[in-house]
């Protein structure tokens, strides 16, 4: 018989209407002195300060029935007491976040990660506990329960008592309340559940078998002789609205937000590139059950919550993820092989688009995520490069890299391997993680192939990547649209702002910038004509690079008069296909790459 568990939280969506929950927490035997409880700063998968505890309200303490003194001693950390007995906590939470991250709550559903409602017991984090999920006290009418957090008395799918085993199991399993959609597959004998809020018309058919296919084919990529997967079930809980994007990882489930039009529906045909958007993200958060929430850079084998943990790789846990979720689309046959070349395509793009990568390396984005990636501005583009989208980059090359240096018998699929045996197998007992330096010795124990120089150049460095030269040893053409043969350009990103045509960034070294324009400035006019961003399109492709225009413009209510000297165009656009005529050696090494066992 196990003891009763000494910390107990129970959750209700006390008024919907409101956006508020309530939460109530009973603590055995706190501190004598005062016991301190704490809301998190910021949750795990998501690298920026969020203080959580801003949206708590009207919180009071007791001990039995007598209210006691709660002090509050930093932004997120209350003191109640001191006092001896059983403590009973009761506050509320504002709710209305509508992302993979907070909480929200309406009539129509209530979504949480226990960061944003479930405090902290300081020095017993790492104590069992009890959680209590209730349904509203009126509404929520055929309301039900998702969530991947054990049960230890609800019945599946149910209201009433769960458990965690400490305060990160608790962080790990968010809950979904409503009347959601569902549908159930199973992959390596495993079962999965889809849930699905918000109005929707998915062909839920469809979609298990696309996802089926996709996390088998994960499944034995981590275990190719046992086929286990490290969960005993998985939850993919789904968010559709009508914009939106984006999507949370946790150890046996993910939250996922997206456009209910990317959902497939009845009769579609084929993969469209809204659907490949959604495979891929889910794609991507499921990968990391094994490549984060179980790998880990050491820094997050013990988070701490109250403040930043830095790493410089999040090129690797952010960017290899990004690499293999679309990878595993076409490794699994949900989608083909142009498809794949064509999304990689949009990938290479969107880096060589941003001036950031010649300033800033991966391993710098990675360990100033907090600050830079994920508190981005107008300077952005120029400073900040992607450790997501470049780092897929570098995995790629570094995967083409070992594939040729091994002659075809190793690729980065063996160095994922040896991390997962080494970090991640058995992460929940020995709580270590990948050194800061411990990629290169690794990769060359699973390979035989020294990485140490390209990593020198790619991830610490800002050199441009050997895209071109390490697509070939697979049989890929990498065309980039020259600059010349497009019209010429201002250098900027434009947005039309409430039917202003605003520049949103100047580009570092372009035109514009050049001649004084700046991020924020309103273009009206052109060579003394009134523009807009149609206008100024055609007019520029009526001119040629080296040509000067007389740009109007406001900044603030002062209106500036620059001449600008126009610069070859910033249309980068990269495509890459398959040579029909390469050797059978360069084809055999593409079919293994991308799966294809024709
Ligand atoms: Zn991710």
């Amino acid at each position: 018989m196990s003891q009763p568990n000494r910390i107990r939280y129970r959750i209700v969506p006390i008024d919907p209407a409101a956006h508020l929950f309530e939460i109530g927490l009973e603590i055995d035997d706190p501190d004598p002195g005062g016991q301190q409880v704490s809301l998190p700063a910021w949750i795990p998968g998501s690298y920026m300060i969020r203080e959580f505890a801003r949206h708590v309200i009207a919180i009071d303490a007791r001990l039995g029935s007598r209210r006691i003194a709660l002090e509050k001693i930093d932004k997120h950390t209350w003191r109640a007491g001191p006092g001896s007995g059983t403590l009973r906590l009761t506050y509320r939470v504002y709710a209305w976040d509508l992302s993979v991250r907070a909480a929200h709550l309406d009539s129509t559903h209530a979504f949480f990660n226990a960061t944003s409602v479930f405090m902290r017991v300081a020095g017993r984090e790492h104590e069992p506990c009890a959680v209590t999920l209730s349904a509203p006290r009126s509404g929520g009418d055929g309301w039900r329960v998702a969530t991947t957090l054990p049960r230890a008395g609800a019945r599946a799918w149910g209201f009433g008592s769960y458990q965690a085993r400490d305060y990160d199991e608790l962080a790990d399993h968010p809950v979904e309340m409503g009347t959601f959609s569902q549908a159930r597959f199973e992959a390596a004998g495993i079962p999965h559940d889809i849930v699905i809020s918000g109005r929707h018309d998915t062909d839920l058919e469809r979609l298990k078998k696309d996802l089926a296919a996709i996390c088998e084919a994960q499944i034995r990529l981590f275990e190719p002789r046992t086929a286990q997967a490290p969960f005993e079930r998985y939850l993919f809980m789904t968010m559709a609205v009508g914009d939106g994007y984006g999507g949370l990882e946790h150890r046996s489930s993910t939250a996922l937000l997206c456009a209910r039009n990317d959902l497939p529906h009845v009769g579609m045909a084929g993969v469209p590139e809204g659907y490949r958007t959604f495979l891929g993200l889910a794609s991507h958060e499921y990968f990391h059950s094994w490549h984060v929430k179980r790998i880990k850079p050491a820094a997050f084998a013990r988070y701490d919550l109250d403040r930043e943990n830095y790493t410089r790789l999040l090129w690797i846990f952010e960017g290899f993820t990004s690499y293999y979720d679309d990878l595993m689309l076409v490794r699994s046959g949900v989608i083909g092989v142009a498809d794949y070349l064509k999304a990689l395509s949009a990938t290479v793009t969107s880096v060589l688009r941003g001036p950031g990568r010649l300033s800033q390396s991966v391993a710098e984005s990675s360990f100033d995520a907090w600050i830079k990636y994920y508190r981005q501005d107008e300077n952005s583009p120029n400073a900040v490069v992607s450790y997501y989208a470049k780092g897929a980059l570098v995995a790629l090359c570094l995967d083409l890299e070992i594939r040729t240096r091994s002659a075809g018998r190793r690729s980065l699929d063996d160095v994922l391997r040896l991390m997962w045996r080494r970090y991640g197998r058995q992460f929940d007992q020995q709580r270590c993680g990948l050194p800061e330096d411990g990629f290169a010795p690794l990769a060359l124990e699973a390979t035989g192939v020294a990485v140490d120089d390209a990593l020198a150049r790619w991830v610490q460095g800002t050199d441009e990547l050997p895209l071109a030269d390490q697509l070939r040893t697979v049989g890929v053409d990498f065309l980039l649209k020259q600059a010349d043969d497009e019209a010429p350009s201002l250098g900027v990103r434009l947005a039309t702002r409430q039917g202003d045509l605003t520049i949103t960034t100047a580009l570092a070294g372009r035109a514009a910038m050049r001649a004084g324009l700046s991020s924020g400035d309103v273009i009206v006019a052109v060579d003394g004509l009134r523009v807009d961003e149609r206008s100024l399109k055609a007019l520029l492709a009526r001119r040629k690079a080296g040509d000067r225009v007389t740009v109007h413009a406001f900044r603030r209510d002062e209106l500036l008069q620059v001449d600008v000297r126009l610069a070859a165009g910033d249309a980068t656009e990269c495509t890459l296909s398959l040579d029909e005529h390469a050797a059978d050696g360069i084809r055999r090494q593409r079919n293994h790459w991308l799966g294809q066992h024709a």
